[in-house]
């Protein structure tokens, strides 16, 4: 796991060596200190930073090194499967592009997998190749990534993901008409029937305030939406 903010997920009071060592201590992944160091300062190095900082405390770090010592640590126990959950959203734009490039090049150089997890349009067309996009806790639509941001079939995404795609600001948009998210977000412990985005769905109907939809294959997605099955859509 990859945490939000990497001010706040690497313990203050611990060296980098400690930080990084610890799923490797935990998991008793290394034979002596000889070889735990070398593994720290291999895991240091394949995220951009010196073997020598491991003798650092976090606080000497910018904000991309140490979400680049969170991912080092995330890399120790040599794990196939990644949670990133908005590793770059805390840093700044230039320092998220440099992130998000070491996280690419990991994931070609050792064959990982990610569930990457992030309300930065810009940064989910970068990195993904399958998204799924929720709203109040529910995958409404899971989409291949060039389909998600083709203009051609943007009348066959789901209500919810349209209207998040009209909010990106985009210059070649000017005189292009934007349909604003009506209506205030629902309390997620007790969303509304049917359908839970129907109280904002400029295409809701009866059945949405009734049934709850399920998400069903279609063309070439899987969409949570009646107005999909119904021919309602575009
Ligand atoms: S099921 Fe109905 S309310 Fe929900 S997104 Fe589809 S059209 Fe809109």
């Amino acid at each position: 796991m990859v945490f939000q903010d990497p001010y706040a997920s690497l313990n203050p009071r611990w060296r980098v060596r400690e930080l990084v060592a610890e799923p490797l201590v935990e998991q008793r992944l290394v034979a002596g200190a000889g070889e735990l160091a070398a593994r720290v300062a291999g895991l240091l190095q394949a995220v951009g930073l010196d073997a020598a900082d491991m003798h650092k405390w976090p606080h000497q770090f910018s904000g991309g090194q140490r979400q680049r010592i969170a991912i080092a640590r995330a890399l120790a126990s040599q794990p196939e499967f990644l949670v990133l959950d908005e590793p770059t959203s805390a840093l700044d734009v230039s320092v998220q592009a440099q992130v998000l490039n070491l996280l690419q090049d990991l994931q070609h150089e050792r064959g990982l997998t990610y569930l990457f997890i992030s309300h930065n349009l810009a940064v989910v067309r970068h990195v993904s190749h399958r998204v799924g996009v929720m709203y109040l806790g529910r995958v409404v639509e899971l989409v291949d990534q060039p389909v998600l941001f083709s203009p051609s079939t943007a009348a066959q995404r789901h209500p919810y993901t349209r209207l998040l795609l009209d909010a990106v600001p985009d210059v070649r948009m000017r005189g292009h008409p934007r349909a604003p998210l009506q209506g205030e977000l629902p309390n997620p412990l007790a969303p509304p029937r049917g359908c839970a985005f129907h109280p904002r769905c400029p295409l809701a109907n009866a059945r949405c305030r009734s049934e709850s939809p399920a998400l069903r294959p279609f063309n070439g997605a899987q969409l949570a939406c009646h107005a999909a099955e119904e021919g309602r859509l575009g």
